[in-house]
């Protein structure tokens, strides 16, 4: 009788364990794959972060674990004890802004006070307000000039700032392969940047060019460092994620102007709440005549121009 070879005792366990051991380091190769293309845009997100859950579904204890990290990620890099808060959306408010063409003079006091306000990267450079001067009498916005020198305002210019319009129908947001940027119920689109992989399909839907990479890690001497800081707005970014205007939300829903609001020195900018019909904002929208940029795309922006008369 010909010696037929039995399986061992736990023979088939073995080849068990022996190939969940080869498709565990086919799957650690893979992800190692797969992240290698990421590797100069992004530091690996530690444990902590890489098993943490999407934002709308963390517990306020998850919450209170990720701001005591990044408080002290922040501490430790900058020297300085931030407070940092996640303030809610406020209920019956949805923010609009609306922007007084006639009255801007290009200063720009507006993107420096938003670049200090929202711990912007100083160098690289990150701003998320680009004001564009425009030749009176055009409307092409493609011909404008954001890198104008000189004495403002020029006699044949005027001036058209632009900055996230939160549109309410945000081509952005759809774009997103893992929803890191949404919509909140104040109509603020917000990101998450410790789920932002960095893909940049936003920064290609957006059709105000709204948003912002960082290529760079983000460098913001420590004595500027804004303190005061919204867990989705302002606080530092790391290297390899996209930021943009979050209408200061850490001031606003805090029942401050935004930063831009505050330092206009001409009154162009208004700031309010569209669902209260006695709101600054409101009565603009009511009163003057009000436009949106490239209406004809359909975003339906919360951002609006217009002129006093
Ligand atoms: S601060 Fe006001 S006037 Fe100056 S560029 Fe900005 S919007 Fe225009
Ligand atoms: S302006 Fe751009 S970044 Fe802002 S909500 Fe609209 S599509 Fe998104």
């Amino acid at each position: 009788m010909s010696e037929e070879r039995k399986p061992e005792e736990g023979g088939s366990e073995i080849s068990r364990r022996a190939f969940l051991a080869a498709a565990a380091a086919a799957a650690v190769t893979a992800t190692a794959a797969a992240l290698a293309p990421m590797k100069d845009i992004a530091d690996l997100p530690s444990l902590e972060e890489f098993l943490r859950k999407h934002y709308t579904e963390l517990t306020p204890a998850d919450k209170a674990a990720i701001i005591a990290r990044i408080s002290a990620q922040v501490e430790k890099k900058y020297g300085v004890k931030p407070n940092l808060t996640d303030p809610p959306p406020l209920g019956g408010v949805e923010f609009g802004y609306a922007l007084n063409i006639g009255r801007c003079v290009g200063c720009r006091k507006c993107v420096f006070a938003c670049v200090d306000e929202n711990n912007q990267s100083r160098n690289p450079e990150i701003q998320y307000i680009r004001v564009l001067e425009m030749k009176k009498g055009s409307i092409d916005v493609e011909t404008s000039n954001t890198e104008y020198e000189g004495e403002v305002p020029k006699k044949d210019s005027y001036y058209m700032p632009i900055q996230c319009h939160q549109c309410r129908k945000a081509p952005c947001v759809k774009a997103c392969p893992v929803k890191a940027t949404w919509q909140e119920p104040d109509g603020v689109v917000v990101i998450d940047y410790n789920w932002c992989i960095g893909c940049r399909y936003c920064i290609a839907a957006c059709p105000y060019g709204a948003r912002r990479f960082n290529w760079q890690e983000p460098n913001i001497p420590q004595d500027e460092l804004n303190p005061e800081m919204g867990l989705l707005s302002n606080r530092p970014r790391p290297k390899g994620v996209v930021e943009k205007c979050h209408f200061c939300l850490h001031r606003t829903r805090n029942g401050k102007y935004p930063a831009c609001v505050e330092v206009c020195p001409t009154g162009s900018r208004k700031f309010g709440n569209l669902l209260d019909p006695q709101s600054e904002i409101s009565n603009i929208l009511q009163t003057k005549r009000v436009y949106v940029l490239k209406e004809e795309v359909g975003t339906l922006p919360r951002f609006y121009y217009y002129f006093d008369i």
